[in-house]
């Protein structure tokens, strides 16, 4: 019997989707509910805190994000996450990526971001968040526009954080899948 093909799967670095530019979502239906579903069994097996659907193969402005790390009342799922101020302080810390098989480095970012995003049932919201949720939404948004957190560091350490990634990948056997 051939294998079923799963809808979603994780993509990973070199994989061409990651660098391509969402488009904004104009409705949140059924499928993108399914896609929310499927990006948050994706983070959960993984043991991400956060997603973007470009991740899992779709180019479309969707964010998630582990409620625990965002302040109180904020929605997990953002559409159409946007910027609207990064404070100019800075903090220098650890970060991974799913799509980079979670190698960790320090990466100086804005320790405080306000983002204005739209939640699934269509209400225009902002979020102020801190530390590590102000990382974390960053890192995000960043997907949507085909960035990867390795585009923010120095040369040498974006090889290292690719060399390391390319080792796992292959003794996993994932180029083989
Ligand atoms: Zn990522």
């Amino acid at each position: 019997m051939p294998a079923v093909k799963r809808k979603y799967r994780l993509h990973y670095l070199d994989d061409p989707v990651l660098r391509e530019k969402s488009v904004p979502v104009d409705e949140f239906g059924e499928a993108e509910a399914e896609l929310v579903r499927a990006m948050a069994e994706i983070a959960a097996a993984h043991r991400g805190v956060g997603l973007a659907a470009p991740q899992a193969g779709v180019l479309q402005r969707i964010i998630l994000v582990t409620p625990s790390i965002l302040p109180e009342g904020a929605a997990p799922v953002l559409v159409n996450p946007e910027v609207v101020w990064r404070s100019p302080e800075t903090e220098n810390e650890e970060e991974g990526c799913l799509s980079l098989l979670s190698v960790m480095t320090p990466l100086a970012r804005p320790a405080r971001v306000v983002v204005k995003y739209t939640d699934p049932e269509g209400r225009e919201r902002e979020v102020e968040a801190e530390g590590f949720g102000a990382r974390a939404l960053l890192h995000e948004i960043d997907h949507l526009d085909g960035v990867l957190f390795i585009d923010h560091l120095s040369r040498l350490k974006r090889k290292f954080v690719r060399d390391r990634f390319r080792k796992m990948y292959r003794e996993l056997g994932l180029g083989t899948r």
